[in-house]
């Protein structure tokens, strides 16, 4: 297999992902296991279908899937500002507010569709590649 990351700067970079079958998700994730074993620099700690070119609405966080999300952040879980890098904006890091607590439910690698509450780290990873699909980047005005 080879799976190239896309470049800096690329437009569909910014794009909203489209739902995804779940055949052609698995076919996908592959490829995002794939370019986070074989990252140029670093340990990717989760990669997006945007960042390698395929704009559908699956991504891999912290070694698990997740395929046509949908996630609901938590305003009075609070939130927290911390430093972040991308592979779609190399070597650079950028201060990001998020929530520390989200609900994501998702189909995962097995098909069945879940609801998660995530805190901390695994909330911030998953918000992180979860604008990926929304074609939100770390360096995006947000509201
Ligand atoms: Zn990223």
């Amino acid at each position: 297999m080879r799976v190239s990351l896309l470049p800096e700067g690329s437009a569909s970079l910014c794009e909203k992902s489209e739902k995804v079958s779940y055949k052609e998700a698995l076919e996908i994730v592959k490829k995002l296991r794939w370019i986070i074993a074989h990252a140029p620099w670093g340990n990717p700690v989760g990669m997006a279908a945007p960042q390698i070119g395929i704009n559908k609405r699956v991504f891999v966080a912290l070694n698990k899937a997740y395929i046509n999300p949908t996630l609901v952040r938590f305003n009075l879980g609070g939130t927290s500002i911390m430093s972040e890098g991308c592979y779609s904006i190399p070597h650079q890091a950028f201060s990001v507010k998020r929530h520390d607590q989200v609900r994501v439910t998702y189909t995962n690698e097995a098909g069945d569709r879940v609801v998660e509450t995530l805190h901390g780290w695994e909330a911030r990873v998953v918000q992180h590649e979860y604008d990926h699909i929304e074609g939100i980047l770390i360096d995006s005005p947000r509201p």
